[in-house]
């Protein structure tokens, strides 16, 4: 399905660390979402680009999205436009990083002592504050309430529906012999008030370990000098049958 926008790189909104945000001319309820090269890891101290990887994560995003669309939780994700571009809808995003984990690792390991690839009962969310200046710091839910980042029932949706991603995109990675280790979301408020599921999901924001011998298949590449960035994104892309390339129609 192709989709007609207009928009040029004058319509240049925002640019964080991995992506660009664009405008879109004829709507104020749409954005287009751009996903870059670089690459940056412990809060942009390491940075690095690498040829192919946003045309990668676009490919990821809309692979994730669509199946989290046909399974019923809202996302801002409208379509993929070509190689690195696809539409969303505008969000007021939250300010939170919304954590969900399968298995111990990273910084719940050094939090809590805890082996990496320790199994755990079931799925936790946890919340971070999206603040660089403070290296985005756990909050606990009084402290979310405290600086009134959301209401009490909005946290509870959030994190309910963070548990219902978990519920739709891990067995996509069991299926493909791969253990979804935990993972980042965003959310964010529409025109309309509903909280909607927005940013990416990729290998970027996915600790992703080969079922058979732990081998990282995840951004954990780069900030730990493990191996090849992109080789190792197109294997877990061809595993689970990912489109990356583009077919016209
Ligand atoms: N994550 C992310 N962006 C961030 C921080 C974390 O996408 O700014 C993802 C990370 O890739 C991992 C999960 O969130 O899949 C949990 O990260 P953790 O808290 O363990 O932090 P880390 O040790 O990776 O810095």
């Amino acid at each position: 399905m192709t989709i007609d926008v207009s928009y040029t790189d004058d319509d240049f909104l925002y640019e964080g660390k991995a992506k660009y945000l664009f405008e879109v001319e004829d709507s104020g309820e749409h954005l287009v979402q751009r996903f870059k090269d670089d690459a940056t890891a412990f809060n942009g101290k390491k940075f690095a680009q690498f040829e192919g990887k946003g045309q990668l994560n676009c490919a990821f995003t809309t692979h994730f999205f669509d199946a989290l669309n046909d399974a019923g939780v809202d996302t801002h994700f409208h379509g993929r436009l070509n190689e690195t571009d696809m539409l969303i809808e505008r969000l007021e995003i939250v300010p939170l990083e919304v954590v969900v984990r399968n298995v111990v690792a990273g910084s719940l390991s050094d939090r809590t002592g805890l082996d990496e690839g320790t199994p755990m009962e079931s799925p936790i969310v946890e919340t971070f504050y999206k603040k660089d200046e403070l290296d985005d710091p756990i909050l606990c839910d009084c402290h979310v309430e405290m600086l009134d980042l959301v209401e009490p029932q909005q946290l509870r949706d959030l994190k309910a529906a963070a548990l219902e991603v978990n519920d739709v995109i891990e067995p996509m990675f069991a299926d493909a012999g791969m253990r979804l280790i935990d993972f980042k979301l965003e959310f964010g408020f529409n025109a309309a008030g509903a909280l909607v599921l927005g940013d990416e999901i990729s290998p970027d924001t996915c600790r992703i370990w080969d079922a058979e011998d732990d081998r990282h298949l995840d951004k954990d590449v780069f900030r730990r000098d493990l191996g090849d960035l992109i080789e190792t994104y197109e294997e877990v892309a061809d595993r689970l049958g990912v489109q990356v390339e583009l077919i016209e129609d």
